[in-house]
């Protein structure tokens, strides 16, 4: 197995909980299964998975990669687990002659999945003006950061957005920042602007509180660092989600992520796939898991322009509001 790092800069810094960054770090893993070339990445998120330094001791612990991903010894190294498990999967796609989305066990022919916008933090005036430039480009869903200003002000924010994109499927990601009674407050007034659903209204850990608003305010909630920090059984059992979040790095890998998806569908619960900012490798197969579920709702998978140099170009690109599922056998043609 070849492990090879890399440093990606960001067009503009990235806030995350643990920190602001301003590059993505990871690696390129490439395995031979059978003679046939596999590519996955690794791209570690601190907040949300290991630590570079932790997720390249783990890579470079791996002997056998089929074996390492039987024996669950990359489980708690969930960005590792995910560049050994694309690597290999992407193998075993192109050895099989499919894409990896039907690989992955998607049964429909498609071409593209439908992705949201996201806008980030700012004044009134400047989030509807975003979000009206995302729907002229063909955006049918916009997601707007809330949390970071005071609650009266995010709720003129979304009306702004309303007035100006009266179709859009409008959605708010809160990560985690209010508390029970301004959640429930806010989310009352959200629903009256028809806001399809909020991430993560409360805190992670709050998996009550999020099965109480479910249950008391007309807008959805979704559930994406809670899924994470949770596991989606647990999820389940709580009644806390109307939407699950699922991020192949930190859920361990887009088979993993599969499996959350899938299940959470089953049992009602609408899967979503969005990346963590990652370079093309790992984005194109977040792309694939989207396409594999079916009928998915719009995807947090516009992220590529979150980079100003990519693993590749023109893979997974966006076009009016859909993500281009890349031709060919596996994940992404060879360069
Ligand atoms: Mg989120």
């Amino acid at each position: 197995m070849n492990v090879e790092p890399f440093s990606l800069p960001l067009s503009s810094p990235l806030e995350t909980a643990a920190a602001t960054i301003d590059s993505r770090e990871g690696f390129l893993v490439q395995v031979d299964v059978d003679g046939v070339t596999g590519l996955g990445e690794a791209t570690p998120l601190p907040g949300w998975t290991e630590s570079l330094v932790d997720c390249e001791t783990a890579l470079r612990s791996v002997e056998d990669p089929a074996a390492a991903l039987d024996s669950g010894q990359l489980d708690e190294t969930p960005a590792a687990r995910h560049g050994v498990s694309l690597a290999v999967l992407d193998a075993r796609a192109r050895a099989s002659e499919q894409p990896l989305y039907r690989y992955l066990g998607g049964e429909a022919q498609v071409d593209r999945v439908p992705v949201n916008a996201t806008v980030g933090d700012g004044p009134a005036e400047a989030t509807a003006a975003a979000a009206e430039s995302a729907v002229d480009a063909g955006f049918r869903a916009v997601k707007v950061k809330v949390g970071a200003r005071a609650p009266d002000e995010d709720l003129r924010r979304l009306e702004a957005v309303r007035e100006r994109c009266p179709d859009v499927e409008l959605r708010a990601d809160a990560n985690g920042a209010w508390d029970r009674s301004t959640a429930e407050q806010l989310l009352s007034r959200f629903a009256a602007l028809d806001v399809a659903f909020v991430e993560q209204p409360l805190p992670a850990a709050d998996l009550a509180g999020h099965a109480a608003l479910r249950e008391t305010v007309g807008v959805g909630v979704a559930l994406d660092e809670g899924v994470v920090e949770h596991g989606l059984d647990a999820v389940l059992e709580a009644g806390a989600a109307d939407v699950v979040v699922c991020k192949p790095m930190a859920l361990g890998g887009v088979d993993a992520a599969r499996g959350v998806a899938m299940r959470a569908r089953d049992a009602g619960v609408e899967p979503v796939v969005t990346t963590t900012v990652d370079g093309a490798v790992a984005r194109a197969a977040a792309v694939h898991l989207a396409a594999s579920v079916p009928d998915v709702r719009a995807c947090g998978l516009a992220t590529g322009d979150r980079l100003a140099a990519d693993l590749r170009e023109g893979v997974a690109t966006v076009r009016a509001g859909s993500a281009v599922i890349p031709h060919g056998k596996g994940n992404i043609p060879p360069s």
